[in-house]
């Protein structure tokens, strides 16, 4: 069994009397380890697939594993708990707690978690040692990312996703962000998914997802992918 396994997920909203399926009959597997991308074209489900997987949002039929567990079949109490504990998020705006500082946005997610990493241990993995005291306006916007990974580090989650992670960065300040994640994923073994219009990532991802019209276009397998610079 693959560590995460999508079988003929769904999800219809109902847009008044007319159902509109932003993710119709996925399947697809993601091994433990592995530096994941989800491309494909505005509209295409994106979104969608990583709120499924991040227990954000539930598929309307389908089954969602996770190391083994059936996702999919969490009620709400459960879905909680699942994103509290075994899912890291990192969004393309950072959403960091603005009258905290670096070091009190990281601990904020290690109080609500079974297992969390040291704020200081994970801080210095992402190269902001010296910053732990900044407060996010006082951080360019590369390191108020590096604060968010941080933070979703912290947790010592079963899965990384990422929503955009260089959306709102300069090209050389996101391919830092590139290569941080990528040696996350090499250094600790942590699964990563970045859902990302930036191609720069598709060179140095284990797995590609094609996704196009709510559907799985295509998957790209490269065990020995380039290394970010
Ligand atoms: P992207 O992931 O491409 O940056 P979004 O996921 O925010 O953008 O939105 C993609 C499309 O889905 C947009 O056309 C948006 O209008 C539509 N959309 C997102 N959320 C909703 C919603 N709650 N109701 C209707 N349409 C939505
Ligand atoms: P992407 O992230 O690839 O841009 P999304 O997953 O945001 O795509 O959206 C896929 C499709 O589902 C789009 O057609 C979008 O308009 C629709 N959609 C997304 N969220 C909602 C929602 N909450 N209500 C209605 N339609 C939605």
């Amino acid at each position: 069994m693959a560590f995460v396994e999508f079988r003929d997920v769904s999800k219809i909203y109902q847009m008044g009397e007319v159902p509109v399926a932003a993710v119709r009959d996925m399947s697809f597997d993601i091994e433990r380890g592995e530096f994941v991308v989800i491309v494909g074209p505005s509209g295409a489900g994106k979104t969608t697939l990583l709120n499924m997987l991040g227990g954000m949002d539930t598929a309307t039929s389908g089954t969602i594993m996770l190391d083994g567990d059936r996702v999919s079949a969490y009620n709400k109490k459960q879905l909680t708990r699942y994103r509290r504990y075994d899912i890291g998020f990192v969004f393309q705006f950072y959403n960091l707690v603005q009258n905290l500082t670096a070091r009190e946005n990281v601990e904020l997610a290690s109080q609500i978690c079974r297992d969390p990493l040291p704020a200081d241990e994970v801080l210095a993995a992402v190269g902001l040692a010296d910053r732990a005291r900044n407060f996010p306006g006082q951080l360019s916007g590369g390191e108020q990312q590096r604060v968010a990974i941080a933070r979703a580090l912290a947790k010592n989650p079963k899965l990384l996703l990422c929503d955009e992670p260089t959306g709102a960065l300069d090209y050389e300040t996101g391919k830092a962000i590139l290569k941080l994640l990528q040696d996350t994923c090499r250094q600790t073994g942590r699964t990563v998914v970045v859902v990302t219009h930036n191609s720069a990532f598709t060179a140095i991802a284990n797995r590609v997802i094609h996704v196009r019209e709510g559907s799985v276009a295509a998957v790209e397998v490269n065990p020995a992918p380039q290394s970010a610079e």
